[in-house]
């Protein structure tokens, strides 16, 4: 594979370049599409919060305003009458409804039609902040919310009437805090916090709490949040078109508190868990479009990369397929049952390997002995091969009507694998060339009949069956008498006719299982199988008349003097070639044209 990936560098880095391409977009796009989310989520809790909290202040107006009127009514005839001694009665009545309200900081203070402060519930001294001009137009109650000398509050003024004239004013004033308790209730935290440029001019500041010039109108703000907040966080959060700010694990928003006419008078900073943000719906559309970019990613880079790595084993298959192909032999990969893989080579030798519905190499071996088969005993030819591997091992195959012979080799391919690389050389040529030579070296030129060296294989092969079976072995041995004369008189080439003219007149007089040999210069043997040595005795009677009556023109009158033994039981044939060649002697001692047993 790696050399695989070496040739193909270029491809290569064409799909990482891909792939890191389609990671980067992919990695933008879902961080885009994770900002749109929190932008969104953000937005959500942006509207939420903002419209919990306006809710939250209308209602207090609302409940505010209910007790202004009461108030006002109460106090109209005081008013009217310039009692200041009877406010006491009136302070008792207040101090009741913060007892049985929610609002345990209710501030009241009422003025005459002047504008001058006749009634205050708690002792600080200030002017009033609303100018005369302004209250006189009052006809009914006016919810606010102001950022005074005092603090940050939410305010209730009101004219007061009596019998339809207007005795005065009432302005009732809440705080913050009971907000700040209803968002904790929500496990938000909140603070309400006065600008420094407000805060410079409040003379008498109602909370004790400060953070970098910023003045914080909560009573009890949460100490936590107050000890980790700076003031440039808070300059940072409260400034304009400030956004929602992740801080710690927090999301701050933060809500601007405007008076009637818009103005702002500070800023109610809500702290939102972060982990809450991700409950919330996030838009079903950019979730979608989230996960399709995901398995689009997920999808793309998974095709690439199978894509290249079906490639890349493509190519090498097809380099290996290459490099056995190139081999001259054929070369296959088989399980012995099965042919897994294989060269051309295989395919030109048996062409019809896939339309033969062949499964294996050895269904075209030819069960002969002598050659491999597809079963060896019980083996099969596969494991017999690979155990007998330094064995030379032949196959013989009938292709199209012809035989072939391939020499065979195996190799375990991986250890523990039964899969093995065959290699089959086509040794069709060279066999019936070494058959040839064989035959050409155990056949004598001049007679064509078998010579000594195949006389003495064959003798080896007779004995060992004749000793086995138990059946008689007979050898007749004959020599050309007087034959140098017949060289000497008739010259050579009439020696080589006469030679031939005696094996072929005593071959039509030998049966198929006689077999013939010249095993000197014109000294025979006969090899008589199966037969004893009287049997033996009268053949070579019956040849040597035979010989005695060959009338050829050109020749002289031949004879032959021959000896004949039997194999004894214990006997080599060493010693039956002694006693063989002393019959021979005998026969020739006996004045020659005659037959002598050992
Ligand atoms: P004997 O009766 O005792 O056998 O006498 P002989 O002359 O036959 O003696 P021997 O067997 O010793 O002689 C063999 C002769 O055969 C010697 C050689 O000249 C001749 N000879 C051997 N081989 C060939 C051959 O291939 N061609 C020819 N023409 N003559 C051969
Ligand atoms: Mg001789
Ligand atoms: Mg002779």
């Amino acid at each position: 594979m790696f050399d695989s990936i070496v040739r193909h560098k270029r491809l290569l880095l064409l799909t990482l370049g891909l792939l890191v391409l389609i990671q980067i977009t992919s990695y933008y796009w879902i961080s885009r599409i994770n900002e749109q989310i929190e932008t969104l989520r953000h937005q959500n809790i942006v509207q939420t919060l903002s419209q919990d909290l306006y809710h939250q202040i209308s209602e207090k107006q609302a409940a505010s305003t209910a007790i202004a009127l009461t108030l006002a009514n109460d106090v109209s005839h005081l008013l009217a009458e310039h009692n200041d001694v009877q406010y006491q009665a009136f302070n008792d009545l207040i101090a009741q409804i913060t007892q049985k309200s929610n609002y345990k900081n209710l501030w009241v203070q009422v003025m005459d039609s002047d504008g001058d402060i006749v009634y205050r519930n708690w002792t600080k001294e200030s002017t009033n902040d609303a100018p005369v001009s302004e209250l006189k137009l009052l006809q009914a109650p006016r919810k606010d919310i102001i950022t005074d000398s005092f603090d940050l509050t939410i305010r209730i003024t009101t004219p007061i009437f009596h019998q339809k004239l207007r005795v005065g004013f009432l302005c009732l004033i809440s705080h913050f805090n009971s907000i700040q308790r209803y968002f904790e209730g929500k496990h938000i935290q909140t603070l309400a916090v006065v600008p420094p440029e407000l805060a410079q001019t409040m003379q008498h500041p109602f909370s004790e709490h400060r953070k970098g010039g910023f003045y914080i109108a909560n009573l009890d703000p949460n100490p936590t949040l107050m000890k980790q907040i700076t003031g440039a966080d808070l300059h940072r959060w409260t400034s304009q078109n400030a956004r929602p700010t992740v801080w710690q694990d927090k999301l701050v928003v933060a809500i601007p508190l405007r008076n009637l006419n818009k103005a702002p008078q500070g800023t109610l900073l809500a702290f939102y868990p972060l982990e809450a943000t991700h409950r919330l719906d996030a838009g079903a559309e950019l979730l979608t479009t989230k996960n399709i970019t995901l398995i689009a990613n997920i999808t793309l880079t998974l095709l690439l990369l199978s894509g290249l790595v079906t490639f890349l084993i493509k190519k090498q298959r097809d380099y290996f397929q290459r490099i056995i192909n190139a081999e001259e032999e054929i070369v296959l990969v088989s399980n012995g049952e099965r042919l897994i893989d294989a060269n051309q080579q295989l395919y030109n030798h048996f062409d019809n390997f896939r339309t033969d519905k062949r499964d294996c190499i050895c269904d075209y071996f030819v069960e002969e002995d002598g050659f491999l088969q597809k079963y060896m005993g019980d083996q099969l030819w596969l494991d017999y091969l690979l155990e007998h591997r330094n064995d030379i091992h032949r196959a013989k195959c009938v292709l199209h009507g012809e035989t072939y012979i391939f020499k065979l080799k195996a190799h375990t391919l991986l250890p523990g694998s039964n899969l093995a690389v065959v290699v089959l050389v086509d040794i069709t040529e060279l066999e019936a060339l070494s058959e040839q030579l064989l035959e050409q070296s155990r056949i004598d030129e001049l007679t064509q009949i078998g010579n000594r060296r195949f006389f003495n294989d064959y003798m080896e092969q007779q004995i060992s069956l004749a000793k086995r079976h138990r059946h008689p072995l007979s050898l007749i041995f004959f020599d050309i008498d007087h034959f140098k004369k017949v060289n000497d008189v008739y010259g050579h080439q009439t020696g080589d006719v006469a030679l031939r003219t005696v094996v072929d007149t005593l071959s039509t007089q030998l049966r198929e299982s006689d077999v013939f040999f010249r095993v000197g210069g014109e000294e025979f043997m006969i090899v008589l199988a199966h037969h004893p040595l009287n049997q033996a005795k009268e053949i070579a009677e019956r040849l040597r008349k035979r010989v005695e009556r060959i009338q050829e023109a050109s020749l002289p009158h031949l004879t032959i003097s021959l000896g004949v033994a039997e194999l004894d039981t214990h006997e080599t044939l060493e010693q039956l070639l002694h006693r063989i060649d002393l019959a021979l002697y005998e026969a020739k001692s006996n004045g020659r044209n005659c037959v002598c047993t050992a």
